[in-house]
């Protein structure tokens, strides 16, 4: 299907891995130019370089903490106009409630809810003026189904979530989308990070912690960065213009829910 978005320009954040690398390679073989962005500068221009070679688009590299007032600055300058923005940024660390403090409260606001809140601020006013533009922020499915663990990501992106609700109603009728994807398990760094976590709390492999987590997904298995990428790039195409301020669940069915 021709997504009807060639030519187009995409600042995608934290892609040098994972999921927003997904995200930036289905957009690149949709003819999007792109603006990548990640903390650690070589990978991110490994993935750049990669990307160039395979789909012929425009790619520039950022490296910088996009959860930083001068990092998201660089970023915004280097990126200039851009037609489609897709928020990311590392999670939360896993923990008890009681152990949260409120610095590390205000860590993960700023990270999952505050940092995309303000590159929205930043880039909706040109979406706007153009009369075109798609935002699709990577959150979680914590977002339907709390994670216990994983209190202060579902703190953070629960508050971005209200903030969408709202903001995606107030610029649709410019021609602009925003839409929130939530990924359940999949095939990343992020993943393997809580697998560790499962195999320390249950004194088990890295290999038996993975079976353990497929076993709660119907799917059977992790979804792949190629699946999610290709659903966000769907919901930046030109056939996604009457979806607004929706909450989408890649999960293998894992959260149970009837809607
Ligand atoms: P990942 O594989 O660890 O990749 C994270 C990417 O983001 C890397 O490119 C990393 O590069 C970059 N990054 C991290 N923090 C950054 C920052 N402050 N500024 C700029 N770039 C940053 O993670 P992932 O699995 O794709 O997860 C992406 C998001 O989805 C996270 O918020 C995660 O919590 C959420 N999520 C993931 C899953 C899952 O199953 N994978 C499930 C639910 C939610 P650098 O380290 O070099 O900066």
């Amino acid at each position: 299907m021709d997504l009807g978005i060639r030519g187009k320009r995409a600042l995608v954040c934290a892609s040098s891995k994972g999921l927003g690398r997904g995200c930036a390679e289905a957009l690149a073989a949709a003819g999007v130019d792109l603006v990548l962005n990640a903390r650690g500068a070589e990978a991110l221009e490994a993935t750049a370089e990669a990307i160039r070679a395979e789909y012929g688009v425009s790619v520039t590299a950022v490296a910088a903490d996009i959860t930083d007032e001068a990092g998201r600055a660089r970023v915004l300058e280097a990126a200039g106009a851009v037609d489609v923005l897709i928020t990311n940024a590392g999670g939360p660390p896993p923990g008890l409630w009681s152990d949260w403090t409120r610095d590390d409260f205000i860590k993960a606001l700023d990270a999952n809810m505050l940092t995309p809140i303000a590159l929205m601020t930043a880039l909706l006013p040109g979406m706007i003026e153009r009369g075109w533009g798609r935002v699709v922020n990577i959150t979680s499915q914590s977002v339907k189904a709390p994670i216990p663990q994983l209190g202060l990501s579902n703190a953070a992106r629960t508050g971005l979530t209200g903030y969408v609700a709202g903001t995606a109603r107030q610029v649709a009728g410019h021609g602009v989308t925003i839409n929130n994807l939530l990924p359940g398990s999949h095939d990343t760094d992020r993943a393997v990070a809580l697998e560790k976590g499962v195999a320390k709390a249950q004194d088990v492999s890295l290999e038996e912690a993975r079976k353990i987590r497929c076993k709660s997904i119907p799917s059977g298995r992790y979804g792949t960065i190629t699946e999610f990428g290709n659903t966000c790039a769907f919901l930046c195409s030109e056939h996604a213009g009457f979806i607004v301020g929706q909450n989408i669940l890649l999960d293998g069915g894992q959260t149970s829910a009837t809607i």
